[in-house]
């Protein structure tokens, strides 16, 4: 079922029946790649990383936004054996030479716009040379890398065990851990998830969660060539680019994270533009509430049958990523027929085994009761880098990895993400998810974004929730006000028991709330 081919194999065969269509589309600049073209500049990517000395196995760091170069380079670096380790873009020079030396980069390819930071974090590290692909004064360039004099290499790859690429996650909860993906776990993963778009090679896909977190990599940018279609790429989000491109390239799905459904929902901006080619919508990397998807398909409804489906997916970067999804409407499991609750993460992708574990007893939860969710499948990674305990205790002996989430999943099949373990709040024998009280007060006309996370109190030991809030554009609401409204939308164990009004909730690059910098602001 799974093919038995490397990434670039697996993911440039659809292009290569359609040579002339396009493949990458600079969203800003309009440029274009077409298929063929990026069979080609593969080819010399690999060719002069081998010129170069480069050979299987080697990592190669990767420290760019996106641009419709990245995936060049990163099936260049996959065809020539080597290792793609994905830097993201945000990281200071510290956290980048943390990366370097831990993954043991060789190379580092950048743009000149991030020299400052890459040249400062190369120093503290064993790489030895710098590739600048627009060009930096004494460094290689992309047009070093394509050049054409480099003989074609081939490179035996063995999928199940050769590594393609070494994202480190995103430490949410502690230090970014270097996870090894095979050629394989990527091949699976996309071959899982392309069955249910009901989709084909003329799919627009706008590319603007970066391609460095395992999210942009397998699902925008691998998922959106392997159909053989076209991916529009934005170096960052911003939210007149992210809709003009929409607009102008006549984007047909777009996968993002929840603060840009966010923005979807509440920006008067949204409105000024024709959205109408987009037909879906999928959410990923933090927890989507059930409102907000509705508000945002409600906005963007055109007439009865026309607008835009909003879904949601669920994975993390020792998945490769992804572990659930919520099907197109025409592509949903044999048999199945129900319609899927938004704010639900869909039914386990194909191949895919799932257990939800109560963490009380270890054993499987009880049918309708929340548990640690566990997965199984060709996705799940080889282990972590250089770091056996971590590896053991994630993933167990009979190839379980434990997310450290929790779920609950229906009778049907349909499973719910509630939070992280680590993150629910611990009340007088309750768990209160953050994600949940976060979903009640966006939904309150007045705040425009929240992050929920528990202090310790003193007198009674026990965590209490405490809400950091942003204001809607000229709200004066009042910590009582929102107080009175939560206390009448949540349960008392749940009640908000601090308030605190701030600039903007601190996230990650791709979407997710920083709580850890919360936590250490209090
Ligand atoms: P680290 O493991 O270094 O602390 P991280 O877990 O944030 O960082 P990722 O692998 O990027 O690194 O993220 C995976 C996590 O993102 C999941 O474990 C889960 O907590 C969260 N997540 C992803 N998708 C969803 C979703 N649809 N709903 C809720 N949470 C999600
Ligand atoms: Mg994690």
């Amino acid at each position: 079922e799974i093919p038995n081919v490397s990434v670039p194999e697996a993911v440039l065969a659809a292009g290569r029946e359609r040579p002339d269509a396009p493949a990458l589309i600079d969203g800003l600049k309009g440029d274009v790649i077409t298929h063929g073209q990026l069979a080609g500049y593969v080819d010399r990517v690999a060719a002069n990383l081998h010129a170069r000395g480069l050979r299987k196995g080697d990592v190669v760091a990767v420290f760019c936004p996106n641009t419709q170069w990245f995936p060049v380079v990163f099936h260049g670096i996959a065809a020539a054996g080597c290792v793609m380790s994905p830097i993201n873009s945000l990281y200071t020079p510290d956290e980048i030479a943390f990366q370097l030396k831990d993954s043991g980069a060789k190379i580092l390819i950048t743009i000149s716009m991030f020299m400052d930071r890459a040249s400062a974090a190369v120093e503290k590290s064993p790489v030895d040379e710098i590739v600048v692909l627009d060009g930096a004064e004494g460094h290689a360039n992309l047009f070093d890398l394509l050049g054409a004099d480099a003989p074609s290499v081939t490179v035996d790859i063995d999928p199940a065990n050769d590594l393609v690429t070494l994202p480190y996650s995103s430490g949410t909860t502690g230090l970014p851990k270097g996870v090894m993906l095979t050629h394989r776990n990527l091949v699976a993963n996309v071959t899982q998830c392309l069955p249910l778009l009901k989709t084909g090679a003329d799919e627009r896909i706008i590319a603007v969660l970066p391609f460095f977190h395992i999210y942009g990599l397998t699902v925008l940018m691998n998922q959106g060539l392997a159909l053989g279609g076209t991916v529009v790429t934005l170096p960052r989000f911003d939210l007149e680019d992210f809709l003009r491109t929409i607009q102008d390239h006549k984007i047909t799905r777009a996968f993002v994270a929840p603060p840009i459904l966010l923005a979807l929902a509440k920006h008067p901006l949204v409105d000024q533009y024709d959205l109408s080619s987009l037909e879906s919508i999928l959410s990923g990397a933090a927890p989507l509430d059930e409102q907000l998807a509705l508000a945002v398909e409600q906005r963007l409804r055109k007439g009865a049958d026309s607008g835009v489906t909003v879904g949601q997916g669920y994975g993390m970067t020792e998945l490769s990523p992804v572990s659930h999804t919520t099907p197109d409407l025409d592509a949903m499991p044999p048999g199945v027929s129900v319609s899927v609750p938004k704010g639900s993460v869909g039914f386990a992708i194909p191949n895919t085994e799932c257990r939800l574990i109560d963490p009380a007893t270890g054993e499987d939860a009880a049918p309708g009761e929340r548990g640690e969710l566990w997965v199984r499948g060709p996705q799940v990674m080889k282990g972590y880098l250089n770091n056996e305990e971590a590896t053991r205790s994630t993933v167990d002996a009979e190839g379980w990895l434990h997310t450290g989430d929790v779920a609950v999943v229906d009778d049907n099949g349909i499973y719910t993400v509630v939070d992280r373990v680590k993150e629910l709040i611990k009340y007088k024998g309750y768990q209160v998810a953050p994600a949940e009280l976060e979903a009640v007060l966006i939904n309150h006309p007045e705040i425009a974004d929240a992050a929920v996370i528990g202090v310790p109190d003193k007198e009674s030991g026990e965590e209490l929730p405490k809400a950091f809030l942003v204001r809607a554009q000229g709200s004066e609401v009042t910590e009582e006000a929102v107080m009175a409204y939560m206390a009448e939308k949540v349960a008392p164990h749940k009640k908000i028991r601090f308030v605190e009004f701030i600039d903007e909730v601190p996230k990650s690059a791709a979407g997710k709330i920083l709580r850890k910098e919360l936590k250490a602001r209090v």
